[in-house]
């Protein structure tokens, strides 16, 4: 058992935690790794709400990659309060849920979450460590380094990639690529004014192979909740990077037959440090909204896109067959190539 400074460190291990052991019949929990700091040993638990079923298309949520990040965990783990609340009586979403399989990661890297570091115990940003290498330009530090773990950005060793993307790698590997259809979406905080959706590559200035899917998904999104405020393109028009984890897994799955669809959900922190300057004094507050009302607002800002995709994810067959690829392909490389 760790010590209560330890658990005090992490909330949402906490919060986590008590909700695995709230619902024991509805939520199967399994622990995928437990990360080593100093003295305590921190869980990754994988949250699933039913057996995997290899046949139905996969929903992976995934949060706290960067551990000052962990407003993404934060929303993770609301979301999750919410729909188990929603399945003791909801026979709506109960069927819904049935369709697809819904895997929550939301606590990809506790470590730096309990060292209030972005990157993982070893001093790594799990972000830039995949085994990729950006083919253009990378921006320069922030692209990812190979000085030093003392700098932010640091890609550690690419060849061997820490733990904590080698769990995202088996995840995605062994349920992902074995469904006919998954969408990941990874819960970041960043900069900016606006909260963003992006997609691969990060690499590159190249679009990648899906974009008439990934178009078609952001048409869908902008037309069901017309007055939604989320900004929907490729990474690469903001920065290029080394060691992108979604844009390596993504190029793995086109070896495959499945269709793999990873966004990453960079949730606008600077309006709240406009709003709060004293934020600016703390590593925290510049990438976790602090008052009260604005973690509220944030956690349930994100309800509705969670439950698109979800709505998304299980019927893909339907979006995907009204699909005119060589058109949206085309609308899609004049909005952004
Ligand atoms: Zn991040």
């Amino acid at each position: 058992m760790q010590s209560k400074r330890s658990r005090l460190l992490l909330p949402e291990l906490i919060r986590l935690e008590a909700l695995i052991e709230t619902f024991p019949t509805r939520v199967k929990a399994t622990e995928l790794a437990r990360f080593q700091s100093g003295t305590h040993a921190y869980p990754s638990y994988l949250i699933e709400l039913a057996e995997f079923d290899p046949a139905k298309p996969s929903l992976l949520l995934t949060g706290g990659v960067h551990g000052l990040e962990r407003i993404g965990s934060a929303v993770l783990i609301a979301f999750l309060e919410s729909v188990l609340q929603r399945l003791e009586w909801d026979h709506g979403l109960q069927h819904q849920l049935s369709q697809l399989n819904l895997l929550v990661l939301p606590m990809v890297n506790p470590v730096g979450m309990a060292n209030h570091s972005r990157s993982n115990g070893n001093g790594v940003d799990l972000m830039r460590n995949a085994p990729v290498n950006c083919e253009e330009k990378a921006a320069f530090l922030v692209g990812g380094q190979g000085y030093s773990p003392r700098l932010p950005w640091f890609r550690g060793n690419p060849q061997q990639p820490e733990a904590e993307s080698q769990v995202l790698f088996e995840l995605v590997r062994q349920k992902l690529f074995q469904s006919p259809f998954s969408l990941v979406l990874d819960c970041h905080s960043g900069f900016g004014q606006v909260d963003r959706i992006w997609f691969p590559y990060a690499k590159s200035r190249k679009p990648v192979p899906h974009l008439a899917e990934l178009y078609r998904l952001r048409q869908l999104l902008f037309d069901c909740y017309p007055h939604q405020a989320y900004a929907f393109e490729p990474q690469s028009l903001h920065y290029l990077c080394h060691g992108d984890v979604w844009d390596y897994l993504y190029d793995e799955s086109l070896h495959g037959t499945t269709l793999f669809l990873p966004l990453t959900l960079e949730m606008g922190s600077w309006n709240w440090v406009r709003k709060n300057p004293f934020q600016l004094l703390s590593s925290l507050g510049l990438f976790h909204p602090v008052k009260p009302h604005r973690v509220k607002r944030v956690l349930r800002t994100h309800l509705t896109l969670f439950h698109f995709l979800i709505a998304a994810t299980a019927s893909h067959q339907e979006w995907r067959r009204a699909l005119y690829p060589r058109m949206l392909r085309q609308e899609a490389m004049e909005l952004w190539y």
